[in-house]
Parts: structure tokens; sequence; C-alpha cells
């Protein structure tokens, strides 16, 4: 079995993010960039799953600009098998993402897609999902285990009220939570051998796929600062002010 993990070259989540000038989006120039850490986690697990006998090869796709080239090459050096570069200098958004994934999924014929949950830098959660809907496909979202049991998999996901176990009948879309595993660190020679791999080079349209954007972003904001405390002098006061200016008891 193939195993599809599509990985987002988003702002490093280590990075303190800022807002352009005129509000129009969050500022990326000189910015550190990373994959995004739930796809870091998507990669570790279906390394796992080869590592186990479960899976043949990894595949790592990537819709973005070249130097998301980046983002596959640290895929590879983590252990995946081989990186396809679906190039646009165009905002990507989940929509479009999802058509250009169904796409490669046709063409790469994956037993199993592996995404992050959502990416850290729109917060969209929205792609595993709709690309179970445009293949027809079962899925299992919030994944905090995934086990494989012939043509079907178990997957733990993480729900309000604790956990729910579902069994999805292959193939099938699996979005990964951050507790499913603890993703590993790429060793030095594996990063230099992951620099001298060549990458597939696609477009959207090789996959008849269109990602211009369907959204216009209308402002970027940063969250407003907290204000100061103020200290009490007595019980008495702090459950005045909780009843009568916070409005909490
Ligand atoms: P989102 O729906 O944008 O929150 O993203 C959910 C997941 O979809 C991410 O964790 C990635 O696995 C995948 N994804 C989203 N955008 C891209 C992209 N441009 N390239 C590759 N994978 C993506």
């Amino acid at each position: 079995m193939k195993i599809l993990v599509p990985v987002k070259r988003v702002v490093d989540a280590n990075v303190k993010v800022r807002v352009k000038a005129d509000g129009s989006a969050v500022e990326l120039a000189n910015v550190k960039m990373a994959m995004n850490p739930f796809d870091e986690i998507a990669v570790e697990e279906a390394i796992r799953l080869r590592e186990a006998g479960k899976a043949e090869e990894i595949i790592v796709v990537s819709i973005g600009p070249q130097q998301a080239q980046e983002t596959l090459r640290t895929a590879l050096a983590m252990g995946a098998d081989r990186a396809i570069l679906v190039k646009t200098d165009e905002q990507t958004e989940p929509l479009g993402v999802a058509k250009v994934l169904k796409g490669v999924v046709e063409a790469e014929q994956p037993g199993l897609v592996i995404l992050g949950k959502q990416a850290i830098d729109d917060d969209s959660n929205q792609t595993g999902q709709m690309l179970a809907a445009l293949l027809g496909w079962a899925q299992g979202t919030f994944a905090s285990k995934v086990v494989i049991e012939g043509d079907k998999a178990k997957v733990t996901r993480e729900v309000d009220g604790g956990l729910q176990t579902v069994e999805l009948k292959m193939p099938a879309i699996v979005t990964a939570d951050l507790r499913l595993n603890q993703p590993r660190y790429a060793s030095l020679p594996n990063i230099m051998k992951a620099k001298k791999k060549q990458l597939d080079e696609k477009t959207p349209a090789d996959y008849g796929a269109d990602v211009k954007p369907r959204l216009k972003v209308i402002k970027t904001e940063e969250p407003s600062g907290r204000k100061a405390g103020v200290k009490v002098k007595s019980v008495a006061e702090l459950v005045d002010k909780l009843k009568n200016e916070a409005g909490v008891l």
C-alpha cells in the first residue's frame, strides 16, 4: 500500500507572528518557515506504518511556491520515499488544495491519505474533510491512534467528550491530531541525502485543478493585549468585583 501525506509550508510555530503595517496579511518577508506541525505528525505516522510492514511507499506532496521544496526535503529526511511539488504562487485555500490532492490520489492510487488536522497559518481544518468528500472516501479526523487491519483502518478520534473509535473501509482519509505520536528528528546524514533527491515538479493544471483564491481577506488584526490586573484587599471585595464588574457570579 502507498500512503500519501500532504505537507504545507507555514510560518515556523516558534516565530512570533506580526501583522503587516497595512493590515492586509501576516508578515512573511524574512520570517522562518517550516513544515506545519500536524503534518510532521502525519509523516511520522506514515513512517511508523511502513516500519510495521503496513505500507511500502510514502509519497509527500506540497502545493505551494518553489520554496515548499524545503518542506518536502524535511519530510524526505524524516523517511518519506518520494516527493511531489505542485507549484503555485497563489495563496492556497482548502478547496483548491483538496482538488489538487484528488488529482494526485487518482494518479498515485494510495490506500491511505494522512493529512494534518489543520494548518496553523489559516486554521481552516477543512482540507482532509473536503478531500474525503471529493473522493467519496471514508474519513477519520482528529486521530490519536491509527491501527490498520487488512482493508480496514481503526481510528481513535479526539472528540469533545473523550475518545471515539471508528472503523474505516480503505482507501480512506485520516487527519492527525497532536497526541497521535511524537515526530522524529531527521538525522544529519539523512538531511544531506534528502538535499540530493529529485523531486517531481507539477502544476495544479497537471491535475486539472484550479487553485485561484475564492476568499478575500478583508482585515488581519493582532489579538488585543491583556489589560493590567488589579489587587483586591479582601475576599469580600473580590466577590463584589466578580459579581458586579466581571458579571461572572
Ligand atoms: P487546513 O484545512 O488548511 O487547516 O489544512 C489541513 C491539512 O491539509 C494540513 O495539515 C496539510 O496536511 C494539508 N494541506 C493544506 N494546505 C496544503 C498545501 N498547500 N500543501 C500541502 N498540504 C496542504
